[in-house]
């Protein structure tokens, strides 16, 4: 199958109402090209020095998405030109954010990544830290930095409804954090969750963006770290 009609498929299957983010981690510009060239413009990476190197080299008409953890030393590499920043797993993170975002005169969305996996090794806020950062003082004197919605990752298992429930409770979620922090911000209209093996179902509990990878691009070549 072509990535054209990897493409085609996903897209003509997906809702009007979710957006798809094509995961290019791992994948050479080219590659990424042949997603652009088929009118495809938003695309993400988890890895902040891949993607600058990406941006660098690829049209300035991309939209691009950080989805991966995000250390604070390295916010500054992608203020200048990110579009939003979806894996914020700390207070201090989003201050740094916010710092930066200022310093290139921007404003720069972000989502909260909720951990929601019965799993150790994914990053993310509990419902309880989401809920601290949202009402903390420091989060209402920044100016620089938009939340519009969550991000999840689920358990990677076989287990379909495990995943189904997680999603739910995260979606759940982001309708408690909308009606509390949120009530008249038509910006905050964001659910990110569900990748190449579970869109489906997070479609189905409520997801507004997808982030599909394998199920355009292929397999990931391995890498030694
Ligand atoms: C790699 C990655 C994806 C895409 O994964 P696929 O299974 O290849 O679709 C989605 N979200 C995050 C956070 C990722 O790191």
């Amino acid at each position: 199958m072509s990535i054209e009609k990897n493409l085609n498929s996903i897209k003509s299957e997906l809702p009007a109402s979710v957006t798809l983010v094509a995961i290019s981690k791992t994948h050479a510009p080219e590659i990424v090209m042949q997603a652009y060239d088929n009118g495809h413009r938003l695309f993400g990476e988890n890895r902040v020095q891949e993607l600058v190197s990406k941006y660098e080299v690829l049209p300035k008409d991309i939209q691009w998405h950080l989805v991966g953890h995000l250390q604070r030393n390295k916010v500054k590499y992608i203020a200048p030109f990110i579009s939003l920043i979806q894996s914020v797993d700390s207070l201090r993170l989003l201050k740094e954010i916010d710092k930066n975002a200022r310093k290139n005169d921007r404003i720069i969305d972000c989502l909260l990544q909720i951990y929601i996996a019965d799993e150790d090794t994914k990053y993310g806020l509990s419902n309880e830290e989401a809920i601290e950062v949202l009402e903390s003082d420091a989060f209402a004197e920044m100016k620089n930095v938009r939340v519009i919605g969550l991000m999840g990752m689920a358990t990677f298992t076989d287990n379909t409804e495990q995943v189904r429930l997680e999603f739910r409770k995260l979606k759940k979620l982001f309708v408690q954090v909308k009606q509390k922090y949120f009530t008249d911000c038509s910006y905050f209209n964001t659910l990110s969750m569900g990748m190449s093996g579970d869109y489906e179902i997070a479609i189905d509990e409520g997801a507004t963006l997808v982030r599909i990878g394998s199920n355009i691009f292929g397999g990931r070549p391995y890498c030694a770290k």
